[in-house]
């Protein structure tokens, strides 16, 4: 069963947490419990492909759904073409280096491991439910969310979907790849703010009880597709097993080596699913939290006090720019062996204060597992150029972040993962700036990627190739306060 980290939201099943979204009293759904895989285990998913290894792992953690569910939600996910075989494939960097590139889908990031099945476990969980409402998703998004969001639920039976971007805060491809998104059940709106301003905005809008009312009159049930929801985490658990289980499979570790992973990071998601694998029996030694200048998860894990009164600042990885990291949420909770009430009481100080200090027991177990570090821009570009001179490979500026704070506190002798999270065609500019290409601001983002193309003799995904063709549907800009107006027009 799944409970909420604040204690006073009753305990429900996976597919129930997965339609909620959020839990009543503001705080996360998580498992009560979690399975504890053996090295036999481990081992036996070493031997099935990348589906069969989320076939296994999802059945676990999504009990409630039947085997036969689990099955066709992972085939429509990672099957039809929509990912190579191997879904996420490992390369290798340098010695006892490698990159988990989660970013071979349709959108060219990481967040389509989650958000292409994530439609299939809601709906099916709908009508588990005996619901006969239509979900409303709504999406705060830094820039890679909104369109894998849109993507993933673009023409999904009984649902909707609206996106809110910052104006500012997104890259031109991702800006692009939102604005001319196709789809019946889709909409699109650019807001003057930066993340966090949409984000608390959109949050507010889950809990409002005049809101919810007034569109459950219209047949429609809220619905996150943002990385609180349950049923995003819970995909991003299998690819951490299934790194691990490539690299046994290469025979670069046996079975039982502990490893390292070092992860790009902004809400907390993608790292917190590692954290999750680990206490499922992955054997990881430690985990690098990567940030960039907007490194607040970086003084957390140094200090224990988390304070989001800073400076925010608008980056070359757009993606992390982000200063509350809702999934730390869920950390918290763990790390206090379940306390609620602790969890609900530092949420609080949050709200209230802007920032919080754990107790020293806490901090403790805190930093055993976790090491940290950050990147300014100007570092990020030098990493990207360093890779692609000294090991030749190419990386987008995310994964550079991770790749240099891996070079300041990562272990050389451990075998170590990158979590590499996008294409380095969807940050084509600072990209080329970094490697040197000769470019100049009167290119459009075409001319920059065919430049890429041509510089580094790689081949341009033809997710973004296509691009090229098609309409912008979206172009409309709002103000923050606006984003309650527009759900309410849109249904
Ligand atoms: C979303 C995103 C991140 C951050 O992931 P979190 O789960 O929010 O920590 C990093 N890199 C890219 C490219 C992303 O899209």
């Amino acid at each position: 069963m799944y409970i909420s980290t604040r204690g006073h939201a009753e305990k429900i099943t996976a597919s129930q947490a997965i339609v909620a979204g959020i839990a009543p009293d503001g705080g996360l759904y998580v498992p009560e419990s979690f399975p504890k895989y053996s090295e036999l285990d481990i081992s036996n998913l070493c031997d099935l492909d990348y589906k069969g290894r989320a076939k296994y792992i999802l059945s676990e953690l999504l009990d409630d759904f039947t085997d036969d569910e689990i099955a066709s939600c992972v085939n429509n996910a990672y099957g039809n073409g929509k990912f190579p075989e191997a879904v996420a494939p490992i390369a290798p960097v340098s010695e006892n280096l490698w990159s988990l590139e989660l970013w071979h889908g349709p959108t060219c990031a990481f967040k389509d491991m989650a958000l292409q099945i994530l439609p299939h476990l809601m709906t099916t969980a709908m009508k588990k439910n005996g619901t006969d409402k239509k979900v409303l998703i709504l999406v705060a998004t830094s820039g890679d969310t909104g369109k894998a969001a849109l993507e993933g639920f673009k023409d999904v039976e009984g649902t909707k979907i609206i996106t809110f971007f910052p104006e500012e805060g997104v890259s031109k491809v991702q800006k692009l790849q939102m604005t001319t998104q196709e789809g019946k059940n889709v909409n699109v709106f650019g807001v003057y703010g930066n993340f966090d301003d949409v984000q608390t905005a959109v949050k507010k809008i889950f809990v409002d009880k005049k809101i919810i009312d007034e569109i459950a009159e219209k047949g429609y049930t809220f619905s996150s597709a943002n990385s609180i929801n349950w049923g995003r985490l819970v995909p991003q658990i299998v690819y951490y097993f299934s790194a691990y289980c490539d690299l046994v499979n290469s025979g670069f570790i046996g079975i039982g080596d502990e490893i390292e992973f070092c992860v790009p990071t902004g809400n907390f998601g993608n790292i917190l699913a590692g954290y999750y694998a680990r206490k499922m029996g992955l054997p990881v030694k430690r985990f690098i939290c990567a940030s960039n200048a907007n490194n607040v998860l970086t003084d957390f894990i140094t200090t224990g006090k988390y304070s989001k009164c800073r400076d925010f600042y608008t980056t070359i990885s757009p993606s992390m720019d982000i200063l509350i990291s809702s999934n730390l949420e869920r950390l918290l909770f763990d790390l206090s062996d379940n306390n609620a009430e602790e969890t609900a009481a530092l949420m609080e100080e949050l709200n209230k204060r802007g920032s919080y200090s754990i107790s020293e027991g806490l901090k403790e177990k805190l930093q055993s597992l976790f090491a940290a570090g950050s990147l300014n821009d100007e570092k990020t570009m030098q990493e990207i150029k360093a890779r692609y001179t000294d090991d030749n490979y190419l990386c987008d500026t995310h994964t550079a972040v991770a790749l240099g704070v891996y070079r300041q506190v990562g272990d050389k002798d451990t075998t170590t993962v990158i979590v590499s999270t996008a294409d380095p065609y969807k940050f084509n500019y600072p990209v080329l700036k970094a490697i040197g290409a000769p470019i100049n601001d009167s290119m459009n983002e075409f001319m920059l990627v065919d430049e890429l193309a041509r510089f580094t003799k790689t081949k341009i995904p033809a997710q973004i190739s296509s691009l090229k063709t098609k309409e912008v549907r979206f172009n409309e800009k709002i103000a923050k306060y606006g984003i309650a107006n527009k759900v309410r027009e849109s249904i």
